[in-house]
């Protein structure tokens, strides 16, 4: 029996020692440049389209892999370089997921590729869910949707927070109410082309870590866009609402969460990435820096911390693994795809932070990396369902209650 194997292809290792080398090479130098500047890093993105890491190809090979451990082995890589950089490379992904989860072939044939633009004319796509006034409770969103029938066209108003890429991006994906007394299921999808007249950017975030990503508000006043643009298209958003309707609010996905749910193991191993960045650091430093006559990682209580730190790294891997096998083999049983981005980020947040106790007074300067990676590893608690709601997704798969 050798059915069990955790073992990689070799198309999954060439990729990974591939992207580990752009790291090497043109992440990681650039990394606290964009750091400080906290601008959108379009050259480094450039670099990344040019050598085709960037662009819709590699995301739709990456993301047809059957093992589905393609995308998450080079994610680790990316975001081992650096995580706003990496964000940089990856935010479009989220806008091709929300397309890719709720749109036709056809929509994802004319979108996607318009999210990555060309490597010469390189574009970024947004997945606009998020709300001032709703960001763990995606199913009161106040962005609406209105139907004009006699044009054929959808009429969107409301304002968007924390948006990868907002106001940036070439095509924006915007999840809005269509029946809001139907909460997250009356909700659907929409493409929002490059140029639309009434998009703007708001406010850009300052933030305390992933800085090179470009996150704002994303203003829509009076939106009109072509009745193509619902991803799915009418007939199947009619059905879905009339089966709400009769059915109440018992049954089906929110597409908002449909996007969110496959994509977590992939934030997991956004996390992943910054933690070994720190842990390997950590242990190098721990190996060269003295104190008491011998170096510190003599010292059992730095050693151990550091046995702790390749341990949890190694662990919350394996759960990120599974996740991604099992979202591409029959579907995730107890919320795995929550397991792992939960665990994963809260452990990217303990990893790094003992790294910045490992290189002591140093640590905790800025020309030292490793306090960078802890404001990074924060986002991950955050972003794509906090910490406390991927427990509620968690407790809600194992007990079959709606825990609230
Ligand atoms: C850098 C960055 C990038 C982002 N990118 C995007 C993007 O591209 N697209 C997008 O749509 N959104 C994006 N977001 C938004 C992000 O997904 C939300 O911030 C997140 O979902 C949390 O929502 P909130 O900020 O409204 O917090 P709230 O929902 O107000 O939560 C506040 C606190 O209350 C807790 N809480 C809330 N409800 C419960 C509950 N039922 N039980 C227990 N605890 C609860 C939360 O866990 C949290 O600790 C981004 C955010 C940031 C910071």
């Amino acid at each position: 029996m050798t059915d069990f194997s955790l073992a990689l292809n070799d198309d999954q290792l060439q990729i990974k020692d591939w992207i580990h080398q752009f790291a090497v090479d043109t992440i990681r130098p650039a990394a606290h440049e964009w750091d400080e500047k906290e601008e959108f890093p379009w050259p480094i993105v450039q670099e990344a389209a040019k050598i085709g890491l960037y662009g819709v190809d590699f995301i739709m090979n990456a993301m047809a892999d059957p093992s589905g451990l393609t995308m998450v082995v080079a994610i680790e890589e990316m975001f081992w370089g650096d995580a706003g950089i990496g964000m940089a490379i990856m935010g479009s992904g989220l806008a091709a997921a929300g397309i890719a989860g709720n749109g036709t072939p056809e929509q994802m044939m004319e979108w996607v590729p318009q999210c990555y633009g060309t490597a010469d004319d390189v574009k970024v796509g947004a997945f606009c869910v998020s709300e001032p006034d709703a960001g763990s409770d995606v199913s009161n969103l106040r962005t609406r949707a209105v139907y004009d029938e006699a044009n054929d066209e959808w009429v969107l108003n409301g304002t968007k927070a924390w948006i990868t890429n907002g106001g940036i991006a070439n095509v924006h994906v915007v999840v809005a109410a269509v029946d809001p007394e139907l909460k997250g299921r009356g909700q659907a999808s929409f493409v929002v082309p490059p140029n639309t007249k009434g998009l703007s950017q708001g406010q850009k975030y300052l933030k305390h870590g992933i800085r090179a990503s470009h996150t704002a508000e994303v203003v829509l006043e009076d939106v009109r866009i072509p009745g193509r643009c619902l991803l799915g298209g009418k007939e199947k958003l009619d059905a879905k609402l009339a089966r709400y309707r009769e059915g109440g609010l018992s049954s089906g996905k929110q597409p908002a969460m449909a996007t969110f749910e496959a994509t977590r193991p992939a934030v997991g191993a956004q996390a992943l990435g910054v933690a070994r960045a720190a842990y390997e650091y950590a242990l190098d430093y721990a190996k060269e820096r003295k104190a008491f006559g011998k170096p510190i990682i003599m010292h059992q209580a730095i050693a151990f911390k550091l046995a702790n730190m390749i341990t949890q790294i190694d662990a919350a891997r394996l759960l990120i693994w599974r996740a991604s096998w099992l979202a591409k083999n029959g579907g995730y049983k107890n919320a795995e795809g929550s397991q792992s981005k939960y665990f994963a980020s809260e452990m990217s947040v303990k990893v790094t932070e003992d790294a910045i106790q490992i290189l002591g007074g140093y640590g905790y300067t800025r020309e030292y990396p490793v306090e960078r990676w802890h404001r990074d590893a924060k986002i991950h608690t955050i972003f794509e369902g906090t910490s406390e709601i991927q427990q509620l997704v968690i407790a809600r798969a194992i007990s079959g209650l709606r825990v609230e």
